[in-house]
């Protein structure tokens, strides 16, 4: 198993961070696979804490009750399931894949990607829209002011994004994932489409 972590270029701080991944059999294909789609070969460091004090403090500030997993720079940061396991939030190695594409759009992005996208391509993209299960298919105020306090929030931005891939496919949506774009306004992820397709 370190073996294939070498490969894809994380390291760890907790050896039970390698069972969680060897437990998922997606985790470690879809990170390869992520990887390759956004042109990203920087080496990721993961850590885990089990529990939220020692979490914020390695993290650098302090976060909500309910956050298990966060990142900065190139660092993961995750809260071990035996901490949220009662909250079916899916299993670890998806919250660890959840913040992998956060840095994926940092990357790509500069970090001016809109919170809504962030959040969805995050959700999407490690498979937690089905943890989801019924995401919500409709909504009618404006997902570019959408906060972590927007009822549904999480639902909204999953939902979003799956419909995106879902009219548009993986390439055209991949493409626009650029720091030069102005994404209010693009004919896609810009606030008239949205609305429409939402
Ligand atoms: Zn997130």
């Amino acid at each position: 198993m370190a073996a294939a972590v070498d490969n894809l270029n994380l390291s760890v701080n907790d050896y039970r961070l390698l069972k969680y991944m060897e437990a998922d059999s997606v985790c470690t294909k879809r990170l390869l696979e992520l990887r390759r789609q956004f042109g990203f070969s920087g080496k990721v460091r993961i850590l885990l804490f089990d529990e939220l004090t020692s979490f914020s403090l390695s993290l650098g500030h302090s976060v909500p009750f309910w956050v298990i997993g966060a990142y900065r720079g190139n660092h993961i940061y995750l809260l071990d399931e035996a901490c949220w396991k009662e909250r079916e939030q899916g299993p670890l190695s998806r919250i660890l894949l959840h913040e992998f594409v956060h840095i994926l759009m940092h990357y790509r992005t500069g970090g001016l990607c809109p919170l809504w996208l962030n959040e969805g391509m995050a959700l999407y993209l490690s498979g937690q829209c089905e943890v989801f299960g019924k995401l919500k298919r409709s909504f009618e105020g404006e997902i570019y002011e959408c906060s972590y306090e927007t009822d549904g929030f999480y639902q909204v931005c999953g939902a979003a994004v799956a419909k995106l891939f879902e009219q548009y496919g993986s390439v055209k949506i991949m493409a626009k994932l650029c720091r030069n774009i102005d994404f209010a306004a693009d004919e896609i992820l810009g606030k008239k489409n949205m609305r429409r397709i939402l």
